[in-house]
């Protein structure tokens, strides 16, 4: 049996949650939320990070810090995970989805500008399997039109854009810790603000509306109530949990990225008139978040998947695309989007966890080659 995804433990997790628990502060914002926060800070860059509840958190605290209002549009991929809407649309805003580019998932960003109306507020862009968008493209549109930019970095942790960290450059990014992700706390997410003039709304909004956060720095004598907010921090036993991560970072990113290249190693030049494999373009790099095939057909997707399966081998599609969902197909625009649709019904995902073993991947890709051989 070998499941499609299986949670990354360090070892360190439980000793981590221990100390928390003992410190006598298990609330947001301790000892661990500062630790991870500032990792990520240093190691990337990043003006400032507050981490969250959820990816999903991050992108409605985005939504909220962009003031986004009913009638605004949001430009945004059609093959991308519920929440990247969903957190626009909580606020009023109509979603302008983007076609994918044929040679992988992401937004066709050239589409894009012909999308652009006065009423455009934001666009997102989501680094799909961790592998950036074309983040030039969107900073020069983004800058001719005054639009912000919002990376839904949600996979892309420890992958760059022309040497840049993805999440350091769009004016706001969110990322998550889901444990599907490469670096997990069950649930979890971080907000990552570059543009400072979010940085005092963002803790405000954060903490259910109250300068709470300026009130434990001494800042100011007593805290109410300021602006709109929600409860978007994680407790301290997630931030604990999510520390023991990050110390082994380096090691799971290894061990991923040898996993994936044996995935590809084993199918370069094979069935090529069949199955396509995973583009990175020049000026992205690989975080080995997923591994990926696109298949001629749904039939043959379906086929693959079914032989996957009898050997007990668990493979899944992924995104069914947003614009022709049930929630939203009748608030589209009617346009035509046939790389998302393509990706939709012939994109696979193959196993790819810390514990598989270049073993598996050998077994799982014979599979696949003498399926397709038949
Ligand atoms: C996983 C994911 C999310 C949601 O993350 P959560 O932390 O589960 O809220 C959002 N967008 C993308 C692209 C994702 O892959």
């Amino acid at each position: 049996m070998i499941p499609f995804n299986k949670p990354y433990f360090s070892g360190k997790e439980t000793a981590y949650i221990e100390e928390a628990v003992h410190s006598g502060k298990i609330s947001g914002d301790g000892m661990f939320t500062q630790r991870c926060q500032a990792f990520f800070e240093r190691r990337y860059g990043f003006k400032k990070c507050l981490l969250t509840t959820s990816c999903t958190d991050a992108l409605e605290m985005a939504a909220i810090l962009l003031d986004i209002k009913e009638g605004d549009e949001v430009i945004m991929p059609s093959y991308t995970f519920v929440s990247t809407a969903n957190a626009f649309v909580l606020r009023g805003a109509k979603i302008v989805f983007v076609d994918s580019t044929a040679e992988n998932p992401n937004m066709d960003t050239l589409a894009i500008e012909a999308l652009i109306t006065p009423r455009t507020k934001a666009i997102v862009v989501v680094h799909y399997a961790g592998i950036a968008c074309d983040m030039k493209q969107v900073l020069a549109m983004a800058e001719t039109h005054g639009i912000f930019v919002v990376e839904d970095a949600a996979q892309a942790i420890e992958s760059f854009h022309e040497g840049k960290p993805l999440g350091s450059i769009g004016h706001l990014a969110a990322f998550s810790f889901h444990e599907t992700k490469n670096i997990i706390s069950g649930e979890g997410g971080m907000l990552v603000i570059n543009d400072e003039r979010f940085l005092h709304r963002a803790e405000i909004i954060r903490e259910k509306g109250t300068n709470r956060s300026q009130f434990f720095r001494g800042e100011v004598d007593k805290y109410g109530w300021v602006d709109i907010g929600s409860s978007f921090l994680p407790s301290e036993i997630i931030a604990a949990f999510l520390y023991a991560q990050l110390e082994n970072l380096d090691d799971i990113q290894m061990k991923r990225k040898s996993l994936w290249n044996q995935y590809m190693n084993r199918f370069a030049g094979k069935a090529e008139s069949t199955l396509s494999l995973p583009y990175i373009p020049e000026y992205a790099t690989n975080n080995a978040h997923m591994f990926y095939l696109v298949f001629q057909s749904e039939i043959q997707r379906g086929k693959v998947i079914s032989a996957l399966r009898n050997k007990g081998i668990h493979s899944v599609f992924h995104y069914i695309s947003l614009h022709k969902s049930e929630f939203y197909k009748d608030k589209h625009d009617g346009r035509d989007l046939i790389h998302t649709d393509r990706y939709t019904d012939c994109l696979l995902r193959l196993p790819m966890y810390y514990e598989l073993s270049i073993e598996d991947i050998d077994r799982i890709t014979d599979i696949i080659l003498s399926n397709l051989e038949e």
